[in-house]
């Protein structure tokens, strides 16, 4: 179901920023030497330590962060390495708070996507430092967001700070290959040790940088609901040099230009009218009037589509989207096709309904003889409601560490495992304090890397957020 890291805020919607690879992410608030120290040795260890699918264990990489739980001195209770599978286990650690709120749940996957040696400039499997980054499969998605957590619980528990409530730190399998050892194992088995008033992930969103510096820092509110569909005409065939009138690829091809002429209506949610009400103040002109437009309520439906026609990304911020991404049919070069199949992907609005996303294309390829089926049913991921309280911690504590800066919720086009969680009724809100260039997202790609001085003013942004808590 996962198919990718939820990208963050696209900025560049009307202009292409320029990059800035070696601008200097301003600070104000320092990261002590000895939290670098261990933030990059936590850092290291998880990006040398292989946790992916095929080839890896997350188990290895939980039992080594466990070990430096327990050295540190918490309760062996209190460090859960929890599982079926024995490569791919969790790690489930619990900060005691003073029990003054409801406990709060930090999310990292462990595991990574496949990277080939041959394919990149460094080791994948090895930590380098180069040009002001570090480089490593995971560093951006997500082991950095992990080490980071790792370092602050354990500075917190050496500083005897105990938080006003408990922290339950859950780092977990199963995100990027689509299994249930991860999060819904935890759900299903082990819920107990999750239950939380709300989850930070902190697989997406942050601070975004512009000009050298964080401008917004996004915060990840909903997720659209993945759901495809295969379209299947069928024939009974015969010998290609017979053909007759009806064919069962051109059957197929007629409903699929239809459908290419078919939108889904225009909408807003709680996320996406917070996003360009953030959105439009680094805007002029018309977008800027459309995005403040699409704030509001009720809904304008003209300003709507000028925006959707802006780029891709708003596009699919605005609307339902459903597209053919497989297509296969056929049987030999010399007969006639006796099925031809599409399957179609399509990234739901949260809170609409999938048997009227379905009903909706079914009308637009207006064609009874074609089969509609679902390769899987849609997981719910209801929109968490933003937070007041959390949002307002976030943005002093961003403030003190960059600059002030609008804290703004997004919704992702793309699948964390927070849809589980929300599923089960927990609010997530998915971000951390890695600064990054919007413009330069490599998760899941060739050479990914992360700014070093973001991910070492991360592991104060956490130390600050986790005490504010
Ligand atoms: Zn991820």
């Amino acid at each position: 179901m996962k198919q990718q890291r939820p990208i963050g805020l696209r900025l560049a919607v009307t202009a292409a920023l320029a990059m800035l690879p070696l601008a200097n992410v301003a600070a104000t608030e320092r990261t002590p030497q000895a939290q670098r120290v261990l933030g990059r040795e936590l850092l290291q260890e998880l990006i040398e330590t292989d946790t992916t699918p095929d080839h890896g264990s997350t188990t290895a990489a939980a039992e080594s962060l466990a070990r430096r739980f327990l050295a540190a001195g918490f309760d062996p209770a209190d460090v859960l390495v929890v599982g079926d599978h024995p490569l791919k286990r969790n790690l489930v650690v619990r900060l005691r708070g003073r029990g003054e709120r409801e406990p709060i749940l930090l999310l990292a996957h462990l595991d990574v996507v496949e990277a080939r040696r041959e394919d990149w400039h460094f080791d994948p499997y090895k930590l380098t430092e180069s040009d002001g980054y570090f480089y490593g499969r995971g560093t951006s998605d997500i082991k950095g967001g992990a080490a980071g957590l790792v370092a602050t619980l354990l500075r917190l528990h050496a500083e005897k700070i105990v938080p006003r409530g408990d922290y339950v730190l859950a780092l977990t399998a199963g995100e990027e290959d689509g299994g249930d050892n991860g999060v819904q194992w935890l759900l299903a088995h082990r819920p107990e040790l999750v239950e939380a008033a709300y989850g930070i992930n902190v697989d997406g969103g942050g601070p975004e940088i512009r000009n050298g510096k964080p401008a917004v820092l996004s915060v990840e509110t909903a997720e659209k609901v993945y759901l495809s569909f295969t379209l299947t005409a069928r024939n009974p065939g015969g010998h290609s040099s017979l053909p007759t009138p009806d064919n069962a690829i051109y059957r197929l091809a007629q409903g699929l230009s239809r459908l290419a002429s078919y939108q889904f209506p225009l909408r807003t949610n709680s996320a996406t009218r917070g996003y360009y009400k953030g959105l439009a103040s680094l805007y002029s002109g018309q977008v800027a009037e459309d995005m403040r437009a699409a704030a509001t309520e009720p809904q304008d439906v003209v300003a709507l589509a000028r925006l959707a026609a802006t780029s891709t990304y708003n596009n699919a911020q605005l609307r339902t989207t459903c597209i053919p991404t497989l297509l296969k049919g056929g049987h030999a070069e010399n007969a006639l096709p006796q099925m031809a199949q599409a399957t179609v992907n399509c990234r739901v609005l949260p809170g609409e309904d999938p048997a009227a996303v379905e009903a909706a294309l079914k009308q637009a390829v207006a064609d009874p003889a074609i089969e509609f089926a679902r390769v899987a049913e849609p997981m719910p991921s209801p929109p968490s409601p933003v937070n007041p309280e959390l949002f307002a911690r976030i943005a002093e504590v961003a403030k003190d560490m960059w600059s002030e800066i609008p804290v703004s919720p997004y919704m992702s086009a793309g699948a964390t495992d927070s849809v589980f969680l929300r599923a089960a009724g927990m609010p997530v809100y998915v971000f951390n304090g890695i600064a990054y260039d919007v413009d330069d997202d490599r998760a899941h790609g060739q050479d990914e890397r992360m700014r070093v001085e973001s991910y070492y003013q991360s592991l104060q942004f956490n130390y600050r957020l986790l005490q504010a808590l």
